[in-house]
């Protein structure tokens, strides 16, 4: 799957701290076939991809739209389409489907929250029954959108 992480927040805390587990977590995704993608609505974040060594494990890193989200991925070229977001912000994630991530806001906060995202992706990849309170299914406007992006045509134009 091509898994998009938010920065602040969910990899990042107020104070600059990267969430534990984040290294570790990228790495096995990526080991298991996926792809890993780091996208923010501060804009694009190669600083903190390359300043914490995540740089190995991540295919793209992006500007992130806040809403009106298919047209977002066309002004921001963002492609792939995602296919599971990792994010504190509840509305994308309910429009692209992954998992509403507890805020990570202060170093003295970090948890293992990585973990159970890991867990939710390796589960839904294998084909498994998911039923943990934050996993968001993908919009029927998503699966509309992964669709025509995957037959190549329409709304995938402009993406690349
Ligand atoms: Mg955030």
């Amino acid at each position: 799957m091509h898994i998009f992480f938010d920065v602040d927040y969910t990899i990042l805390s107020f104070d600059q701290i990267l969430r534990r587990g984040t290294v570790e977590v990228f790495a096995r995704l990526v080991d298991e076939g996926h792809q890993v993608y780091v996208w923010s609505g501060e804009g694009v974040r190669w600083g903190v991809v390359r300043g914490f060594g995540l740089e190995p494990y991540v295919s793209g890193v992006f500007a992130k739209p806040l809403g009106d989200f298919a047209n977002g991925l066309r002004r921001f070229r963002v492609s792939p389409v995602p296919e599971f977001v990792v994010d504190d912000y509840p509305e994308i994630v309910s429009y692209f489907g992954g998992f509403h991530i507890q805020e990570f806001f202060h170093s003295r906060d970090n948890d293992d929250e990585l973990e159970t995202v890991y867990e939710v992706i390796r589960d839904l990849a294998n084909g498994g029954h998911v039923d943990h309170p934050r996993w968001r299914p993908r919009s029927p406007e998503c699966v509309a959108l992964l669709e025509a992006s995957k037959l190549g045509t329409g709304s995938e134009e402009g993406l690349g």
